[in-house]
């Protein structure tokens, strides 16, 4: 490894997420509404997008600074053709120890086998609801939560390590906190609620919509006992806890009501080759443009640093009305989660 990329404020470069599209088959009301992504929307050409070997470029070179997890993500990234494919060069990639992917479930019974043998460790399934019509009805194209769990059991049956992510946002589906809990212990599955963001503009966010961690904790008390573990790492995002019969873990992503930007190491990687150095960030570097001029890999690597060098992004921390009102924002879907 070359000198780690360290930031404004000391927080070393370890993690890159990577999306590999920007298209999706869901709309998630509050990721991809229906209204704004219609038929007509104008989604990255193919041209735009990173070629594998690119994307491969890249994380090597960020490997070099200190990157050490990846994270593929989208729009929905098994959409991506031949991911299997990606996986297994990130893989081989000297210093990447760990590889995860975040999905929407629907494609894993074709894949599941294949990205595990390409090298793929863990893996993310999103699903807010169990109750048949409010998940098609959050998914915003009808799929039911069946499809999903079949999803899930591939992965499982694969040996893939599986969590599931749920979104739980005010007067949508509080109601699904214990059953989805219920149906994750039954199915041996940890299971991260994750607080609904201010992510981009299009989701019509307000404060008013936040479920936190601490609601989550109230319903779940009343079922279950749990204990908090200790975080497995530095910069560790979810706050975990184990069930008292220590059969699975929960955790929760508190973004909002507890917010974690002074131990995060994570960059971004935009389907067409920008990097972001926070979720909330307005603008990328453009890196496509950089890697097709014909750069070295040392100039890659330099490029990387000094973006990483100037970091001072704390977006969550300074959270205001003034921020979720004005600031410009990329969307959840272009950058992923
Ligand atoms: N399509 C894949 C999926 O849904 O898992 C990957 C991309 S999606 C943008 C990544 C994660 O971000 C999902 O778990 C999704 O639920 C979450 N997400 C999307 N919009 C969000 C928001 N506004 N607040 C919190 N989480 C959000
Ligand atoms: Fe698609 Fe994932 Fe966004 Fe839902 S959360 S619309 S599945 S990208
Ligand atoms: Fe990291 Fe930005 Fe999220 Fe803070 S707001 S945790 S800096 S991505």
């Amino acid at each position: 490894m070359n000198e780690a990329a360290i930031d404004q404020y000391s927080r070393p470069l370890k993690d890159l997420r990577i999306s590999v599209t920007d298209r999706c088959n869901f709309r998630c009301r509050y990721c991809m509404p229906a209204e704004i992504y219609g038929p007509d929307f104008p989604f990255l050409k193919h041209s735009e997008i990173l070629t594998f070997e690119e994307i491969e470029r890249i994380v090597n070179a960020s490997a070099q600074l200190g990157v050490e997890k990846v994270k593929i993500t989208g729009g929905e990234p098994l959409l991506r053709k031949q991911l299997p494919e990606l996986i297994h060069k990130l893989f081989n990639i000297e210093g990447i120890r760990d590889i995860g992917l975040t999905t929407n479930g629907m494609l894993l019974p074709n894949l599941a086998a294949k990205l595990k043998s390409a090298g793929l460790k863990r893996i993310n399934v999103s699903l807010d609801a169990i109750d048949e019509e409010l998940f098609a009805k959050m998914n915003g194209v009808g799929i039911s939560p069946e499809n999903v769990k079949k999803g899930i059991r591939a992965a499982q049956q694969a040996g893939l390590q599986v969590k599931v992510n749920m979104v739980v946002q005010k007067g949508i589906n509080e109601s699904e906190i214990v059953p989805m809990a219920d149906y994750c212990r039954d199915n041996n599955l940890t299971l991260r609620f994750i607080e609904f963001m201010d992510v981009g503009t299009s989701n019509g966010w307000n404060w008013d919509q936040i479920v936190t961690k601490k609601e989550i904790m109230a319903k779940l008390i009343e079922h279950f006992e749990f204990n908090p573990l200790d975080a497995n790492y530095y910069g560790e995002v979810a706050k975990r806890y184990q069930y008292d019969d220590q059969t699975t873990e929960i955790g929760f992503i508190t973004s909002v009501s507890e917010s974690f930007c002074s131990t995060c190491t994570r960059g971004r990687l935009s389907a067409d080759g920008k990097i972001y150095t926070c979720l909330f960030a307005e603008n990328g570097h453009d890196i496509k443009s950089f890697l097709r001029s014909g750069s070295t890999d040392a100039q890659l690597r330099e490029f990387i640093a000094g973006i990483w060098e100037k970091r001072n992004d704390r977006y969550s921390d300074e959270r205001t009305e003034e921020t979720v009102k004005n600031k410009k924002k990329i969307e959840m879907s272009y950058i992923g989660g």
